[in-house]
């Protein structure tokens, strides 16, 4: 059977991207139909840093009052080094004259999409449908109908105008239009362990990335169920077995080996992942769209793939909402133009980039970063500029030039 309203934007996939483009949608006025193959948002540990613009770009909605009442504000995050502690300190009150929120803000990406997921569910505009998974998907001059799977194996299709793939990397929307998702997978997996140890208590801010050539960390504080709990991410050998990986004993030696004191905390959570660093070769095949993940895949250093996957979102549902209006459709090539060059420039750059700084191994090289980077966070210019970059404003900044 076809259900048909074609008069709405389809989104497959509910986790942020998907949820922010139907977020964004019913703000400009336009319906979505939502298709999620889970039944709620997934709470594995995934992203749970928000940059300035992302925060922006969720006050509307008041998703970023409540993400201030569930999360942490981390305003200084720090380059450290495994052996000789701290290298330099950054505090984003430098950025105080581009942003009304110069800090991170630190909260699980689960919550994250639960809050979007309420306001979502609440406006007449819009339809959440869980455990339906998109698996087809055709289109024609006038719009696009889409090929589901209910979870209890029934099939149904639904129409709409536009489609927007937010359904992951391993996005079947990108893959039904032959898009080609182009780049490299990392050979090391990355670990992540949750502990209940307090690294404040050695110093460590909130968000804290460590050097070293045989085995850099990424710390940061999450809220967890109130009392807050810390996430280090570690890279892993190629031919380390799964099942030690995620062993506890063995995760409890790890961490207690870059830092003897977390014996005192539990490990609550491990968790390996595959690290990739890919763009696809279009966001555009006719009426269907890619955001998010189905879009570009990165390494977490610096916290930036989520966020730039809502700022997908945040711009997509701008040129659909004036199409809605009677604009031409040519905008969204334009979506295409923007986001795609900024995920190439600076999305997949400052990632590389940031885990080449982290496992360094040449010790010139590593002593001259360290001393930039300490010259950088001393000088107020300086920092503001490396802020702006890595704060993701200076890649919307530049995204908004791009015609
Ligand atoms: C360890 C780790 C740490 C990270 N830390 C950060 C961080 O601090 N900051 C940051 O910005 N990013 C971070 N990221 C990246 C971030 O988690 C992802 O970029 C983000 O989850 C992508 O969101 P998405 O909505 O595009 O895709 P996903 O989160 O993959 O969501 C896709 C959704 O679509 C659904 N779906 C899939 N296929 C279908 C289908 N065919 N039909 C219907 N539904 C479907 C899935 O169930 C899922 O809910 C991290 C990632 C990892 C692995």
């Amino acid at each position: 059977m076809v259900e048909s309203d074609a008069v709405r934007v389809l989104v497959a996939g509910g986790g942020p991207a998907g949820m922010a483009t139907a977020l964004f949608l019913i703000e400009h006025g336009v319906p979505v139909l939502l298709f999620e193959r889970g039944e709620g948002p997934h709470a594995d540990p995934r992203a749970a840093t928000y940059h300035p613009p992302t925060l922006e770009m969720l006050e509307r909605s008041g998703v970023t009052a409540e993400l201030h009442e569930r999360g942490i504000i981390a305003r200084r995050w720090q380059y450290r080094d495994r052996r000789e502690g701290l290298v330099a300190e950054f505090d984003l009150q430098s950025l105080a004259d581009d942003t009304r929120y110069p800090y991170r803000l630190q909260c699980e990406q689960h919550k994250l999409v639960g809050m979007m997921e309420r306001r979502v569910a609440a406006s007449p505009l819009a339809r959440i449908l869980h455990g339906v998974e998109v698996i087809a998907v055709t289109q024609h001059a006038e719009g696009v109908e889409v090929g589901v799977q209910h979870a209890n194996g029934r099939s149904d299709q639904f129409d709409g105008r536009w489609l927007v793939g937010a359904d992951g990397g391993r996005s079947v929307v990108r893959k039904s239009q032959n898009i080609d998702f182009r780049g490299f997978t990392w050979p090391e997996r990355f670990l992540v362990i949750t502990t209940t140890f307090d690294f404040e208590t050695l110093g460590f801010a909130y968000s804290s990335y460590t050097m070293d050539p045989q085995e850099w960390a990424a710390t940061f504080k999450v809220p967890g169920d109130g009392r807050g709990i810390w996430r280090c991410v570690f890279p892993t050998r190629p031919e380390e077995q799964e099942s030690d990986l995620l062993d506890f004993e063995q995760a409890k030696a790890r961490l207690a080996a870059f830092v003897p004191e977390s014996r005192q905390g539990q490990v609550i959570h491990i968790n390996l992942y595959a690290v990739h660093q890919r763009v696809a070769e279009t966001y555009r095949r006719g009426r269907v769209l890619l955001v998010g993940d189905a879009a570009h895949v990165n390494n977490p250093l610096g916290g930036m793939g989520l966020n730039f996957g809502i700022h997908d979102a945040y711009s997509l549902a701008d040129c659909l909402g004036c199409i809605w209006q009677g604009a031409n459709d040519a905008l969204l090539d334009r979506y295409d133009r923007q986001r795609r060059d900024v995920a190439e420039r600076y999305l997949q750059a400052q990632t590389i980039s940031n885990k080449k700084t982290l496992e360094e191994s040449d010790p010139q090289r590593r002593a001259m970063q360290q001393a930039e980077m300490r010259a950088m966070a001393a000088d107020a210019a300086e920092a503001r500029r490396y802020l702006l970059r890595t704060s993701m404003i200076e890649g919307l900044r530049t995204a908004a030039t791009i015609t």
